[in-house]
């Protein structure tokens, strides 16, 4: 998720030095002509709405502490137990689950509702697998699905079993409801999404489309509520930044380790990651990237609704991100405006006293929209030089779409701005990648919309818990986002389940 619930802004920085001068000036110049006064005016926060629980929010309260006991920690995943429960209860409510196995422990369920039209299919999905945990830094045993505090704790909470269990009981609900939607409704819970997606959403994909072939698709990540000096944001995921695993070799003078000599291929090959290390690669700004920019600063206080659409200046965004951002909000921003490297193994000698002639790093790069592998071995190139050799091992290109506008995205912002009315959704480009790389080559559009939220005061930051310690999510925030995703399916799908 690109930014984090704490100030944009780091309030030790200031405008008043001369180095960012150009930064004040350009605040000047953009301040008037988009009408915005010099001062804070932002600062009415409407009360949301009231928590409701409802049938089927407590119900899908109970399906995520039943999932949340699976311990489905991915590797090696082991999905199918919790697989074939969540078979049981589709069965149990009278709908034909499919259960698919496509390899030993790594089960997947998908369900079908038929509508009554020939209206491009509504897929929800939610991942079944989930990360590892360190048990040493969690508070509360993450398998056991513990309430403390107003939260439910658990490894899966947030990523992704609450998407699972809100999905389990909606579409049980409209089972049990006997109502025909308009378009036909596909439930899929998946597995491995955390390693790569070869027995889940890709195997689907590719060996069953016609089980998941969807017109839409409603999963991950986003529909939590994220705070920004004090302005709430509900970022709804529209895109995803491609990936490019890519081998860099350097090759030099091979010889004994107990002679070094100033040709050697581990020398070239440290000189070009700490050149990596520090430098961005060439700024792109994608229209996803542009708008999200715009509507996050559009609704922030002063100076930050100036400063914010300067990111967008390749000259000014340097300075932005190295000088007044935070570190983990310069890393957060950084990754949305270029394509970026990590690199992440290393291939040296086969034993200690051999000096190689040709050594290699793997870089995991991740591309915008609109960029390729090639695109981004070019700007490697440009960087680091003609001396070192690039290979593309891997690629998978990047998912966006041209604009978040659609039916489904206006039903989405239509009920969050009735259960919170002070909150903004907010289109996001995620760095990373989901299921929905996968979907959306069978034609689904594609939005990350699990919907909770979190109290102001409990300053909880959403990026903090995915995949990180103590995950968990609060019990009311929880069931108040299973009523709004029950609210968008009934609309987009004609169907009418709460009361
Ligand atoms: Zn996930």
């Amino acid at each position: 998720m690109p930014l984090k619930d704490e100030p944009v802004f780091n309030p030790d920085h200031t405008l008043d030095t001369p180095q960012y001068a150009d930064i004040k000036e350009a605040i000047a110049g953009v301040a008037p002509r988009h009408g915005l006064r010099e001062t804070d005016d932002y600062g009415v926060i409407a009360v949301s709405a009231p928590v409701t629980t409802n049938p089927i929010s407590k119900r899908a309260l109970e399906h995520l502490r039943a999932l949340l006991k699976f311990e489905t920690v991915n590797p090696p995943g082991n999905e199918t137990p919790a697989a074939r429960w969540v078979e049981q209860r589709l069965l149990a409510a009278g709908l034909e689950p499919v259960f698919l196995e496509p390899a030993e422990g790594r089960g997947n369920v998908v369900c079908r509702i038929a509508g009554a039209t020939d209206e491009p299919p509504l897929l929800l999905t939610g991942h079944l697998d989930v990360v590892p945990v360190d048990l040493e830094h969690w508070d509360v045993p993450p398998f056991e699905a513990q309430i403390k505090n107003g939260y439910l704790y658990g490894r899966g909470t947030i990523d992704m079993k609450n998407h699972v269990a809100s999905c389990l009981s909606i579409v049980e609900a409209i089972a049990q409801s006997g109502q025909t939607p308009r378009r036909d409704i596909i439930f899929a819970a998946v597995a491995d999404e955390e390693e790569g997606c070869a027995y889940g959403s890709r195997y689907l994909v590719e060996e069953h489309p016609e089980l998941v072939r969807a017109g839409w698709m409603i999963g991950e990540v986003g529909g939590h509520s994220m705070d920004v000096n004090g302005v709430r944001y509900y970022p709804v995921q529209i895109a995803e930044k491609g990936t490019a695993l890519i081998r860099m070799t350097a090759k030099g003078e091979p010889g004994h380790g107990s002679a070094p000599h100033g040709q050697m291929a581990m020398t070239r090959l440290g000189e070009a990651l700490a050149k990596l290390g520090n430098n961005r690669l060439p700024q792109h700004n994608t229209p996803v990237v542009e708008a999200f920019i715009r509507k996050l600063a559009a609704h922030q206080p002063m100076p930050q609704r100036a400063v914010m659409p300067l990111l967008l200046k390749p000259a000014l965004a340097e300075v932005l991100l190295t000088k007044l951002l935070s570190s983990s909000q310069a890393r957060s921003m950084g990754a949305l405006l270029s394509n970026t490297v990590s690199a992440t193994l290393l291939q040296g000698s086969v034993k200690f006293n051999i000096i190689p002639g040709e050594v290699s790093a793997t870089l995991d790069g991740r591309t915008l929209p609109g960029q390729t592998g090639q695109d981004l071995v070019r700007e490697l190139r440009e960087l680091l030089g003609d001396d070192l050799s690039f290979e593309i091992l891997e690629e998978c290109p990047s998912l966006s779409q041209p604009r978040a506008e659609s039916p489904l995205f206006t039903a989405i912002c239509d009920t969050l701005k009735r259960h919170d009315p002070a909150g903004i959704p907010l289109p996001t480009l995620i760095p990373g990648f989901t299921d929905a790389q996968y979907f959306s080559r069978l034609g689904a559009r594609c939005y990350g919309f699990s919907p909770h939220r979190y109290p102001r005061e409990d300053n909880i930051r959403f990026m903090d818990l995915f995949h990180g310690h103590n995950e968990r999510i609060h019990v009311d925030g929880y069931q108040w986002g299973v009523q709004m995703l029950t609210e968008v399916i009934e609309r987009f799908c004609g169907l009418k389940l709460l009361p």
